[in-house]
């Protein structure tokens, strides 16, 4: 199908690591217009859970299809590679969308563009990656490490994403001011969860690849938590003032 060297790879990556900093930056300024920081501006408007399910799902089909397209033999490593990745995105793509209560809420369409944008490039670096260059795994250590963080990821990006949702009773968009689990230390211990996830899955394969989905996961999650924080702080006067926003104890 594509036929890239690894150093060409590699440069495509260190780029797109160049465009996750640039964005980082940028979102300290911009709220990402969609859930409650939802604003006209971006153009038409598209129903929140179709959006969802359109910008998701994109990631594994990319994936999949440089995944079974690549070169190399499959071994271990590359089932940890494909079962990880389309765990995630099963849940993301179809369970997440169909359980969150957003009724009639939108979002822009510029919104799931650069969405599908930023999940296409991931899914095509990871999925061509691990068919073309991940040979094997780097050591047992590493393997161990980021498995047992992928899954402590994924199970605090799940209960607290599940504590959210449950919030709203009825059919009303409120919101409300989340309470036990880790929320009693920090704002936001769903995007923590994610970027848990997705540094043991980085320590699993140990590659550029996975290190720029870290990266740019944490350079779209940790700006929108410090806006949670501040809209919480300025929506509740009740707001428990010792919540940090993303890291317990430190920030
Ligand atoms: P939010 O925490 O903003 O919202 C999650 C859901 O809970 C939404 O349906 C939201 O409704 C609802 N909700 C949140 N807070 C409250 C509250 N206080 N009271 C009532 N309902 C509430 O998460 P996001 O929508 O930004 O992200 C969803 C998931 O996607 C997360 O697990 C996140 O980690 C992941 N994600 C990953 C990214 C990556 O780069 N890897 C990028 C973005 C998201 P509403 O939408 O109406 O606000």
């Amino acid at each position: 199908m594509l036929n890239l060297s690894f150093s060409n790879f590699q440069l495509f990556c260190f780029g797109w690591i160049i465009l996750a900093l640039l964005t980082f930056a940028i979102l300290f300024f911009i709220q990402q217009p969609y859930g409650r920081h939802a604003r006209n501006g971006f153009g038409p408007m598209i129903d929140n859970k179709i959006g969802w399910i359109i910008m998701e799902a994109i990631s594994p089909i990319v994936f999949n299809l440089f995944f079974f397209t690549g070169k190399l033999p499959f071994t271990f490593i590359h089932w940890m590679y494909f079962g990880l990745y389309n765990i995630h995105y099963i849940n993301r793509s179809f369970i997440f969308p169909l359980r969150i209560k957003t009724n009639g809420k939108k979002m822009p369409i510029s919104i799931v563009l650069a969405a599908v944008f930023f999940n296409s490039v991931n899914g095509f670096v990871n999925g061509y990656y691990a068919s073309n260059f991940q040979h094997a795994t780097t050591s047992t250590f590493l393997l161990t490490l980021g498995f047992t963080l992928f899954i402590i990821g994924f199970y605090i990006n799940n209960k607290s994403d599940h504590i959210l949702i449950k919030l709203r009773t009825n059919n009303t968009n409120e919101y409300k001011i989340p309470r036990g689990f880790l929320f009693e230390k920090i704002t936001c211990p769903n995007y923590f969860g994610e970027i848990i996830e997705w540094l043991g899955f980085f320590l699993i394969t140990f590659n550029i690849a996975s290190l720029s989905f870290l990266i740019w996961t944490a350079a779209n999650l940790i700006p929108r938590a410090r806006d949670h924080h501040k809209w919480y702080m300025k929506q509740f006067i009740d707001y428990p003032k010792n919540r940090k926003i993303i890291i317990p104890f430190l920030f």
